[in-house]
Order: C-alpha cells, then structure tokens, then sequence
C-alpha cells in the first residue's frame, strides 16, 4: 500500500464501500487518512452510574438488561429505552425516533453510553447519548476520545475508523515527514505520523488540536510557499520598464478637479515606482467605495501612454466599463489620448478622438486600432478576454505594445480570467488589481499571498458619514414618507432587492418586479420610477443608468447589479430589502453607492428577520463606516468560505478557521519564507509543493 493505493483495495472496503468512499471524494488511501474527523466526543472518562449527576454530561458502561420500542400515541414517533448497568447502578437511556437502534442494541451486550444526564418522567435517563457496542472487536475508541466524520453516502464514522484504525498502525512509521526538522522544532509541531495518529485516535483533546494545528499549519504553509514561489516566477519574467513622468503627473494631478488625498498620492506612487522595473509589477489596489481608486488608475495609465505603451483596463459590468470610459476620457481628454470602449452584448464600439465626440465604430476597425496602436487606453469587460464568443475560440485582442493591465473590482474575475490578459505576450505587461472588497489581513497575507499590496486607507475630504439604519417591518410606512420626502429636496434613492423575479417558494423574498410595480403604482405615484436587473439588454441597463444619471427617475428598483463602482452623486439614499440575505461586505458596497455628493446620506437596512445574530450582523454595519473593519468581522461571522479565492485551495474547516487567527497566519508564512529560499534541498517537500500546485491550478 501506497498513497496512491485504490481506495477499493484498502482490507475491509471492496466495491459497495469503495462506491460510497468514491462518492464522497476520497479515492485513494491519502484522501481517506487526510480525511480528517469533524469533531471529538469524549469517551476518555467512565464514570460509575452511582457517581453522574443530573445536568452534566457523562459516559457509562454498562450492560443492556431491558430493551423496548414504543409508538407514541400523538406524535407517533418510535421511543426506544435501554436500561443499562453497571456494578453501582442502572440508567435509562432513551432514543427518539431512531427505529434502528433497536435492531443495533441487544439485551445482554455491553456498551458505553454518552449524554446529558436529565430528570424525566420521574426517572433519571440520558436522551440520545452516542452509544458504542463493547461485543465489536473494535476496541479503538473505547474509554477514549472518539472521533466524528462529516458522514454520507451511508458512511459512518464508526466505519471510517474501523478502516482507517490498521491503515494509521501500519503506515504511519512509512510516510515520510513533509515539514522540515527545523519547522517542527521551532514552531513546536506535531510530526506528521504523530499528528495522523491523534487526529483520528487522540489520546486527549489537547492532542487532536495539536495534531490539527500541525496540519493547519502544514495548509498555510503550503499556500504560503505557492505564493512565493509564483511571486519568484512573475519577478523573473521581462516586462517593459516605464518611466515616471513627473512633470506630466504633476500636470495631470494639476487638472483635476480636486486634490489627491495622501492615501492617493501614496499608493500612486508605490505604483509607478514599480512599473520602472523591467519584470511585471502585481500590485493589489485596496481602497474602500468611493476612496477614488479610478483617478490612481488614470494616474498610472497616462504615464504608461507616454512611455508609449498601452493600457487595458477590464471591469465586471457593462455599466462600470461605460462609466470608466466616460471617467478616463473626461480625466484624461486634454492629454491627448485615444481611449477605446469594448463590451460584450453590443456590437457597437466607440473610440475617443482628441476634439471630436466618441466615434461609433464597428468592433473590427477598433480592433484593427488597437492592434496597430492608435487606441492608447482599451477599457472593456470580460468580452476583452473572450472576443470572439460565437466561432467559440478564445480570440484575445491584441495589442501593439501593452504596458499596464488594470482589473478593477478583481474579486469578480477568476484567477484564470485575470492571467489571460497578462500571459502570451512578448512582454509580460505590469498588473494593477482594484477592489473595494477589503481584504482581510489574515487572507491577504495566505490566499492573496502572491499579490503586492497598496492600500487607500483615507477617503476623500469632502465625505459625509452616511446615516445607517436597520428598519423592521412595523416602520415600513414611516420610512417611505421619509423617502418622500427626500425626493421632493431632490435626492435619488436607489432600491435593492435580492431577486429579479419571485421564485415559487419564496414568496416573501422581494422582488425587483413585483416591488417596481408596488412602488410605483401604491407607494410613490407622485414620484418617477425604473428598474434595473441582470435580465435587461444592456441596451436597457444603459438607457436606464443614463437616465437616472441625468434625473429623469427619482427611484431606481434594482438588483445587487448596482453593487460595484456606480458614482451618481445626486443619490442619497440606498434601501435595501431583505439585508440579512447578503454578506457585510456586499451590504458595505451598496451602501457605498450613496454619499458621493455633499448631500447629508441614508442608507436603510431593511429586514424581518428576528434572529439575534442577524441583528448583530447588521448592527456592525451601523457601527463601522470602514469596508476593513466591516470585512474582518465577516471573516469572524461567516468564516473565510465566502471569500472571493479562499474555496478553490480546498482547506478542512480547521485550516479554514485557521485563516481567521492572524498569529497562525504569521507563524506559517514565516516558516515559508524560511524554507523558500532554499527548498532545493527538501525535495520532498518541493514535490508535495507541485503536488500541491497541481491541486490548486486543477479548480
Ligand atoms: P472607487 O475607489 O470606489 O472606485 P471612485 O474612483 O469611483 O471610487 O471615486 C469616487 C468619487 O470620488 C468620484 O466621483 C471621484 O471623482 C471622487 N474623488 C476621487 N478622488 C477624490 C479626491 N481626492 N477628492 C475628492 N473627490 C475625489
Ligand atoms: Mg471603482
């Protein structure tokens, strides 16, 4: 037996086994002793049944000297009641509708029993204690800490460690360390056949959480590793060197309509000072909504135009690329530059001319345009990756000499999606990532370990705190009359709604369309109204953006698609019904829509859901103004899985939690960046490394 050994070839498993293990992921014997346990319960203390007492949790052993099941009469459910003994005393153990316990169970059998002791029915009894059979020669988790599998496919816990109990003897002195001696001393880890052995069969709780922070740490020191060695790999390569054009940029900051705050002009710099290297800058933007990271980018971009390369900018919408265009064309338009516009739905493109207006041209010549180098700045969506979508071929847009490649809001683009833009190039261009999803310290530092990182941590001067409310049902009809009245002094609102239409089951979710209609006709007559949603040509989005934009609608119903980027200063308030259904960090985002202008801002969480940790989740979002703050506690709440990237490195819920604790974060990354250097001589471990990058880049 080897690692790779067919999970049907393991004693004791065969087809019918190997079918379920299969279906459950693990088809070889790594995947089944890296199947970790879920939890522990604690069978490590026997008590006597003279000595349990009412209220607290204990474990006896003892022998069956009654079984029964009985029907109740109401519920109709199946009651079986053990009564068991041992050499001071006999309990009652009960069981609720688990038919098959009593098929189990035999009178005369010895067991251990687990559970809360209570006082029922004038007797003492344990409901639903775990049981073990002492009969099965399965003698591994008895009087110990047992370990519990997330079970499907009809695989029980009991199960796997019936398999996995000779699996763990025999091989355990054969696997070879994967961490280096040194590692394990100073970060005092268990080694691995040590920590394989606990964290199935731990001898105490102490030691099944050493063994799992051992394999924790093992994760995050693998991802750490992978970063830098991708990092290594990105440095190697040659790009062109741009200059910084001082002058110019003073130029440029000179005509803008406002001062760049200090955060800016910091992270601006970072930028270009990087961008004069000859190997490609990966430099991570990280700026709260509404921080101004588009005027950086147009900083940034002018000056690698007049180094004479060219500049792709990509975004998620539609309506954030046709903003940005308008943004950079309008920033930039007394500099001589030609920016084009490409999108996916459409086939109408436009390019900049300097003094004339956009130019309507067919998607060809601009691509000609590009190619021969007469469009300066390309701004597009995801149709600059994959322009070509009805012959089906990945057809890239080519460039004559593209120097910089920003992504903004990149939390919405894959890992692949951004390197298509990058790779196949003679010269690999310098990459400027954007988001206004912060990300948290510990993720940053693992998952988007491989990123070089500036952060905007200053908004402009002129913001006002926006006022966040939670609403309940009851204040409903008071909030639209403040609704109203903020429309009459002029203000624009914007509704967001969790779905486009109603699903069957879920009617009390609301909908754009059906709230549309209600608003509209019920709630606000006097008032203009439009919906927007994913389902609208783009056509229709536009025309409805515009129009807004321009003032032609009040009220704007809309779905999360107005969630990244849209600037419309005039909108002050932003209602969100059914806020518990999205993330802290979405909530923070389209809260992040309004307050743009010098109008004092509103931002009305609506919800009926009475659950206490509900509240309190969106009770931090009137606590805290700061995306940061707002990510770090969704990262506390909701653990890092709803993170943009953290799913695909597939870690077990302990690593996951892991990725919550800055000081396990540290130690691991540290220890990476101990061993990177010379990781020529572990060569073990650099072949668990590529068996590790196989993994991840396999998602
Ligand atoms: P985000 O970082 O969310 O992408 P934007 O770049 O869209 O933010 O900027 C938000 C708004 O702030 C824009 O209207 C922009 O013109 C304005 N802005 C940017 N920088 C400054 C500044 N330093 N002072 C005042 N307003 C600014
Ligand atoms: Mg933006």
């Amino acid at each position: 037996m080897n690692f790779s050994t067919k999970i049907e070839e393991i004693p004791h498993v065969g087809t019918v086994y190997g079918k379920r293990l299969k279906a459950m992921g693990i088809k070889t014997l790594a995947d089944l002793i890296y199947y970790f346990p879920r939890e522990y319960k604690d069978f490590s203390k026997i008590s006597k049944i003279k000595d349990i007492k009412i209220n607290e949790k204990a474990c006896v052993q003892g022998k069956i000297i009654s079984l029964e099941q009985n029907k109740t009469w109401v519920k109709r459910m199946i009651i079986t009641t053990a009564l068991v003994q041992d050499d001071t005393g006999a309990i009652e153990a009960v069981w609720f509708n688990q038919p098959y316990i009593g098929k189990i169970l035999k009178i005369g059998e010895e067991v251990i029993l687990a559970g809360k002791l209570s006082f029922q029915n004038r007797t003492i009894q344990i409901s639903s204690p775990i049981y073990e059979k002492i009969s099965l020669k399965e003698t591994v988790h008895l009087g110990r800490i047992m370990s519990v599998y997330i079970e499907s496919q009809n695989v029980s816990s009991k199960y796997l460690r019936y398999i996995l109990k000779p699996i763990i003897e025999n091989i355990k002195n054969k696997i070879p360390e994967t961490l280096p001696e040194e590692i394990l001393k100073k970060y005092e880890l268990l080694p691995l056949k040590k920590a394989l052995e606990q964290i199935h069969f731990p001898d105490s709780l102490e030691l099944a959480k050493k063994a799992e922070e051992r394999f924790s740490f093992e994760q995050i020191f693998f991802i750490s590793l992978f970063n830098l060695r991708k990092k290594l790999e990105i440095k190697k390569e040659e790009s062109q060197a741009i200059p910084t054009n001082k002058e110019l940029i003073e130029r440029v900051k000179d005509s803008l309509p406002f001062e760049l705050t200090k955060a800016q002009k910091k992270t601006l710099d970072e930028i270009l000072k990087d961008m004069e290297n000859p190997n490609p800058m990966n430099r991570l933007l990280q700026g709260d909504v509404g921080s101004g990271k588009t005027a950086v980018a147009a900083l940034a971009s002018i000056n690698a135009v007049k180094a004479k390369t060219q500049v792709v900018l990509m975004a998620p919408t539609e309506i954030l690329v046709k903003q940005h265009f308008k943004t950079f064309f309008q920033m930039l338009k007394s500099f001589n530059l030609n920016v084009g516009l490409l999108t996916g739905k459409e086939d109408k493109y436009y390019s900049k001319k300097l003094h004339s207006d956009t130019i309507e041209i067919s998607r060809n010549k601009l691509l000609e345009k590009v190619e021969n180098g007469d469009i300066d700045i390309l701004i597009g969506t995801q149709a600059l990756i994959v322009s070509n979508k009805k012959k089906k071929e990945e057809q890239k847009v080519k460039f004559k000499n593209l120097g910089l490649v920003i992504v903004d809001e990149q939390h919405r683009f894959g890992v692949k999606q951004r390197a298509a833009l990058q790779k196949n190039r003679d010269r690999v261009p310098h990459l400027l990532s954007m988001t206004a999803t912060p990300i948290p310290r510990t993720l940053a530092l693992t998952v988007w370990g491989d990123l070089d990182l500036s952060i905007i941590d200053e908004m402009p001067k002129n913001r006002k705190k926006i006022i966040t409310e939670i609403v309940s049902e009851k204040k409903r009809t008071k909030k639209y009359e403040f609704i109203k009245k903020e429309v009459l002094k002029g203000g624009q609102v914007f509704v967001v709604c969790p779905r486009i239409e109603s699903e069957e089951e879920e009617e009390e979710v609301k909908n754009v369309k059906k709230e549309y209609d209600y608003l509209s006709r019920d709630v606000f007559p006097e008032f203009k109204l439009a919906m927007l949603h994913g389902k609208m040509t783009s056509k229709e989005k536009d025309k409805t953006m515009k129009d807004f934009r321009s003032k032609k609608y009040d009220i704007l119903v809309s779905t999360s698609v107005i969630e990244v980027g849209i600037d419309i200063p005039n909108a002050t308030i932003m209602m969100i019904e059914g806020s518990d259904r999205f993330g802290l960090a979405q909530l923070h985002q389209f809260r992040g829509r309004v307050g743009r202008g010098d109008q004092q801002s509103y931002c009305l969480l609506f919800t009926d859901s009475r659950s206490k940790k509900t509240r309190e989740r969106l009770e931090a979002m009137i606590k805290y103004d700061s995306g940061f703050k707002l990510s770090e506690m969704d990262l506390k709440l909701r653990g890092p899985g709803d993170f943009f990237g953290v799913r695909q490195w597939g870690l077990p819920d302990f690593a996951m939690s892991a990725l919550k604790d800055l000081n396990s974060v540290k130690r691991a990354r540290e220890a990476a960046e101990e061993i990177f250097p010379q990781i020529q001589k572990y060569p073990l471990l650099k072949r668990r490394l590529e068996a590790f990058e196989e993994k991840v880049h396999l998602e």
